[in-house]
């Protein structure tokens, strides 16, 4: 039987079938097929390994969720540069949900698990401190790379079309809208998928530089997002703070539009981070390092413009984000239909970017950003005030920093590519405010809104 006519009766059987969603599946089928092996590019070549650069161990399982800031792990895998590096058995394992991602990681792959992927902040560190680990067991870990900037972004539910939301919400009405909201007894419902990292921070950030609380002017929760997704289309989610491909995917769906994108909080802020078992990579740190080694490449890789449409071709795949390609091509490229109008703003450095930035490397796991991170916690109460005073020891515990700049001469990166400073300096949020990593007291003592806890 030839191969169109194999077609033609599939067809025909999945429309006697009668059902207009297998059609439907049918079409959306067409855009999950795989790239013609025609479309790739040839697979990274294996590199001469020295008894230096030999990884003690072939075999590692690394953790990912499905969204932007996972590319570089899955480029890695399907583009040959785990390979390159000696690491010939990588796997990488799809995670349910960030939860997941956590207990895998306390169990290692020994137990099934994982022995590390992809991490929302400061995770590394609440499971090497025990805070969210079952049993309050400590996992230490060790972080090894950044994987993105930006790429996130909140999305409101159509049904709030023309109330204001923008980046300023003061200035819009959206604030005011938000507040009444509350006052006639229907408070606006957000989600994030995991609580206490990135994508609460985010939200929190925006809604509260325009004078609302989030922790008494709305009900902030953590959803699953397909979940959050569904609860959107039929009205009983009002918001969503999440990477693409979901925000856009809200978008295409016509559930809602872009509020607001991460890059326009704060700019080149520090997105998702690569974190491995401290165990593993004491135990195999040359495998660690080539592990690394195969991710900055990949970042580089998915830096390049010329393997964009391959690289989107490879991350829609159904074992991967299983979106149509469609959904993730414009944000890639920055351009996002915004606010409630959807005009679209098209700026690539609103995008999601893996390698370099204007501010200095994406890759390179600044310290100064976990401090950040630990900073705002104690900003939200997620953590005590005094874990400033820890925030040396726990950041030099858990940065990889080091690693990184290992990898980084193996690889012979030009020294422009290679920061000097642990530290990226002054942060600067679209509210006006700053973080000085040297006075983190000074940024929570000028923010207004905080629920510190000693
Ligand atoms: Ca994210």
């Amino acid at each position: 039987m030839s191969h169109s006519s194999l077609n033609l009766t599939r067809r025909r059987f999945l429309f006697t079938a009668g059902a207009s969603a297998a059609g439907a599946m049918l079409l959306k089928g067409c855009s999950l097929n795989p790239p013609s092996p025609t479309d790739l590019s040839p697979k990274a070549e294996a590199l001469p390994l020295s008894p230096a650069t030999t990884p003690e161990i072939t075999a590692a399982k690394l953790g990912f969720i499905a969204i932007v800031e996972s590319a570089p792990l899955i480029i890695a895998k399907e583009k040959g540069f785990f390979e390159r590096h000696g690491m010939t058995n990588v796997d990488i394992s799809k995670q349910a949900s960030w939860g997941a991602a956590r207990d895998n990681i306390e169990i290692g792959s020994t137990g099934g698990g994982i022995d590390g992927g992809q991490w929302q902040m400061p995770m590394p560190h609440l499971i090497s401190e025990g805070i969210i680990t079952k049993g309050k067991r400590k996992i230490p870990m060790v972080v090894l790379a950044k994987l993105c900037t930006q790429g996130n972004g909140i999305a409101i539910a159509k049904k709030h079309t023309g109330k204001g939301f923008e980046l300023d919400l003061a200035k819009s009405g959206g604030a005011d809208y938000i507040k009444d909201l509350k006052q006639s007894g229907t408070p606006f419902r957000a989600a994030y998928t995991f609580p206490k990292v990135n994508q609460d921070f985010w939200i929190r950030y925006w809604l509260a530089a325009s004078g609302i609380n989030p922790d008494e002017d709305l009900n902030l929760l953590a959803v699953p997002a397909a979940q959050t997704v569904a609860n959107m289309r039929t009205g009983t989610m009002d918001g969503f703070s999440t990477g693409d491909p979901w925000p856009y995917r809200i978008v295409r769906d016509k559930i809602g539009f872009l509020a607001v994108l991460t890059a326009q909080i704060w700019q080149y802020h520090p997105e998702e981070y690569f974190a491995m078992r401290k165990d593993w990579v004491e135990k195999y740190p040359k495998a660690a390092k080539a592990i690394l080694k195969a991710l900055m490449e990949a970042q580089m890789w998915c830096s390049k413009p010329e393997n964009r449409e391959e690289m989107l071709g490879i991350l829609s795949l159904r074992k991967y984000f299983n979106v149509p390609t469609e959904f993730i091509r414009d944000p890639y490229a920055g351009e996002y239909p915004l606010g409630d109008t959807k005009q679209v703003v098209k700026d690539p450095n609103q995008a999601t970017l893996y390698w370099k930035d204007p501010r200095g490397s994406v890759s390179y796991p600044y310290q100064s950003h976990e401090l950040w991170f630990l900073t705002e916690s104690v900003r939200w109460g997620f953590l005590p005030q005094g874990i400033l005073g820890e925030a040396d020891r726990i950041i030099n515990t858990v940065n990889g920093e080091k690693y990184w700049r290992e990898a980084a001469k193996e690889l012979e990166l030009a020294s422009q590519d290679i920061p000097e400073d642990p530290s990226r300096g002054i942060e600067k949020f679209f509210d006006g405010a700053e973080f000085d990593p040297q006075k983190p007291q000074a940024y929570l003592d000028s923010l207004k809104i905080k629920s510190i806890k000693t």
